[in-house]
């Protein structure tokens, strides 16, 4: 039976990928040794490096004035980096839910944060529209709540912006011209856990004084070291290099894959919107492509239904605990056929358990 897993994160990877990982396990091609083993200053691995990162700078158009840097410690880690390297005076925070939620606590511990729009009133179903001026050095919002399911599809115009790409980086068009900073743990569209991208404007480092800062956390010491100051998670990297040849190659890029992603999501919204039985709370100009919660009558059938799911190979569809019920993640490596396998579930259950 094909398992499908929609997980949050750490999530689904392209099956190509998994299978060429395999296959290079043992012996990376040439090396005769696996890339585990590898030292991180020898050839072959400055090579994977380096593909990995040139790859990615075609793949999301990232122009020369930008530094990509790989890094350890999850994208959590960068809710106290960011403010530690930038310094500001204040910040402006959009808060859109937990992810930005922990931001603004890690942001508090070095600044002054004006939590400037809120969608906490309805639960976070929506993207709070900007009514105020900002006052902060940058504004910070979080792009795809992985929770809620609510993804930004126009960004709030700020003369510095910093976002929490996490969950929705390379799932379409990325301008990165828009942010001074962007980041992301690998774990949901990316890679494997314990990768953290972070690309940056080359000219913040300039400002950075990182004298009271511990090396490994200053951006101008990992961008300096191109990611190699200490050892970097090597494995993670070299599976994000496929990723990012998968996306390239198979997919044929981030406009190929927003089109795949917006027909999944499409499916299973229209599927939701029809149903008197299952229910999606998001408001409908700012439903996320990437996660999407639902419900069931009560708590007792979407406890039902998720086991019924389990028994289809339709893994991990449980909500997260602060809001219950289900939760389909759709990520890059989701393919249509598993949406149209939940689908069919969600149309069966429906059929045996409608009052
Ligand atoms: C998962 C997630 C995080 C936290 O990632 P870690 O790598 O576990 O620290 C932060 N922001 C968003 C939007 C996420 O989805």
């Amino acid at each position: 039976m094909t398992i499908y897993n929609f997980s949050a994160g750490p999530a689904c990877l392209p099956h190509s990928v998994l299978t060429q990982a395999q296959q290079d396990l043992v012996h990376y091609p040439g090396a005769g040794i696996s890339v585990m083993e590898m030292s991180h200053r020898s050839a072959d691995f400055e090579n994977i490096l380096h593909d990995a990162k040139t790859r990615l700078r075609k793949l999301a158009n990232i122009p020369d004035d930008y530094d990509i840097i790989f890094l350890q410690g999850g994208a959590s880690l960068q809710f106290s980096m960011i403010p530690m390297n930038l310094a500001p005076k204040a910040v402006d925070i959009i808060d859109t839910g937990q992810w930005t939620s922990k931001a603004i606590k890690e942001h508090q511990k070095c600044t002054q944060v004006n939590v400037i729009a809120s969608s906490k009133d309805k639960n976070y179903t929506y993207i709070p529209k900007l009514d105020q001026a900002l006052t902060g050095d940058y504004l910070y919002i979080c792009e795809n709540n992985t929770i809620y399911g609510t993804q930004y599809h126009q960004l709030p115009h700020a003369k510095h912006l910093i976002g929490d790409l996490s969950s929705d980086i390379l799932s379409r068009p990325l301008d990165i011209t828009k942010y001074d900073l962007v980041f992301a743990g690998a774990q949901k569209n990316i890679g494997p856990a314990g990768l953290t991208l972070v690309i940056l404007k080359k000219s913040l480092l300039d400002q950075i004084d990182d004298s009271q800062i511990p090396s490994v956390l200053s951006y101008k010491v990992q961008a300096s070291n191109q990611s190699m100051f200490n050892t970097p998670p090597t494995w993670a990297i070299y599976i994000c290099s496929l990723v990012f040849k998968w996306l390239e190659e198979e997919i044929g890029g981030l406009e190929a894959m927003e089109r795949i992603n917006q027909q999944k999501a499409k499916l299973l919204y229209d599927y939701l919107d029809q149903s008197t039985f299952f229910h999606n709370p998001v408001n409908p100009q700012d439903r996320s492509l990437m996660n999407i919660p639902f419900i069931s009558p009560n708590a007792e059938l979407d406890q039902l239904f998720i086991a019924k799911a389990k028994e289809a190979g339709l893994i991990n569809l449980k909500g997260h605990r602060s809001v219950g019920g289900m939760r389909a993640s759709l990520y890059n490596a989701m393919p249509i056929e598993g949406v149209q396998k939940l689908i069919e579930l969600m149309q069966t259950f429906e059929g045996e358990h409608h009052a």
